[in-house]
């Protein structure tokens, strides 16, 4: 079968259409009519080859949503015409201890929905294992579900395991992942703290609606001091440098940082983490229990990403939008008509 997507073909490039054939549909696996992608920064990572490994041309998505076109004689757990969620992950070896206990975003022999060679979902089709497409809700809108197949996914998964009832969590950043994050954080029961670049009184609000209890410029020392060592966890979903240090000592003893985004930063060891038994912590993504557990819990709650939709063929102007933090607060593509 003939997909056709956007793809970059070197470094930073515009994406331009790539008409290719999609391999014959194994059985353990499905095609996927895409109608909204959401644009996460790390595809625009891909793009850029931020880490030296992005094999070109690269059809970069992993915020899916779609519905079944065709399934694998194997799959008995989604029907044609379903409408189904794809996140980051398109296969894991099943098998190994990670996949067994429900961390398949950790299996050694997982692969990318894109990234890994394979086209992902900038495109009309996806082809992937039937095992990481996740049935939605019916109570889920589809533009601004996509979004959560890895920014809900990832804040879920890092609040599920890094807090318990009813703590001080503090949002680092309200981007794309972070304002997910706090909703999903205050539905959970957290008294949310959000830090965030110079608010206005507009974003403040905003934010406040979303769900944190209070929203604090994290660029004001006097602002951070006055927090010392009272939040359980704080979350930091920034993407560029951070000095970590006077968010670590907002943290209370044994509380811990948890890292989601990609950033390069500044942490002084001895005195913030070991006098003040403090701990640092990466989340990567979510298992598929992780994926179903959140997409109900996001229907049981009403959470939704907020955001705009462009159609998928003005992706590069989608592109120069979140390139310019220019978008509030996630961008999704459409495929008009599917
Ligand atoms: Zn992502
Ligand atoms: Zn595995």
């Amino acid at each position: 079968m003939r997909a056709h997507g956007y793809a970059a073909t070197s470094a930073g490039a515009a994406l331009t259409p790539l008409a290719y054939d999609l391999p014959r549909l194994e059985p353990h696996e499905v095609r996927i009519a895409v109608s909204h992608c959401g644009i996460c920064y790390s595809d625009i990572d891909l793009i850029d080859n931020a880490f030296k490994r992005t094999p070109f041309p690269i059809v970069p998505g992993h915020e899916i949503v779609g519905h079944v076109a065709e399934r694998g004689s194997a799959v008995k757990h989604l029907q044609v015409g379903q409408r189904v969620g794809v996140g980051p992950q398109r296969s894991a070896c099943l098998q190994c201890a990670c996949c067994e206990t429900g961390h398949e975003q950790l299996c050694v022999d997982g692969s990318a929905t894109a990234g890994g060679g394979a086209p992902g979902g900038f495109a009309d089709t996806v082809q992937l294992d039937a095992a990481f497409a996740f049935a939605l809700p019916d109570a889920l809108a589809s533009a601004m579900t996509a979004p959560l197949m890895c920014a809900g996914l990832t804040m879920y998964n890092a609040l599920r395991k890094h807090t318990s009832a009813g703590m001080r969590v503090g949002m680092l950043g309200v981007g794309g992942l972070g304002h997910v994050g706090l909703q999903f954080a205050a539905k959970m029961g957290h008294e949310v703290t959000a830090f965030t670049l110079a608010p206005s009184l507009e974003d403040m609000a905003l934010v406040q609606r979303l769900g944190a209890r209070s929203v604090v410029d994290s660029s004001d020392p006097e602002a951070l001091a006055a927090l010392r060592s009272s939040l359980d966890v704080i979350i930091s979903t920034v993407h560029g440098k951070v000095d970590f240090n006077p968010f670590i000592s907002a943290l209370r003893p044994n509380g811990k940082l948890c890292l989601v985004g990609n950033s390069p930063g500044q942490i002084s060891v001895l005195g913030r983490l070991v006098l003040g038994q403090r701990a640092v912590v990466g989340v990567a993504s979510g298992g598929r229990h992780d994926a179903n557990q959140m997409l109900a819990f996001a229907a049981q709650h009403d959470i939704a990403a907020v955001g705009e939709t462009l159609p998928m063929s003005a992706v590069n102007k989608a592109l120069t939008l979140v390139r310019a933090q220019d978008v509030r607060f996630r961008m999704v593509l459409e495929n008009e008509g599917a």
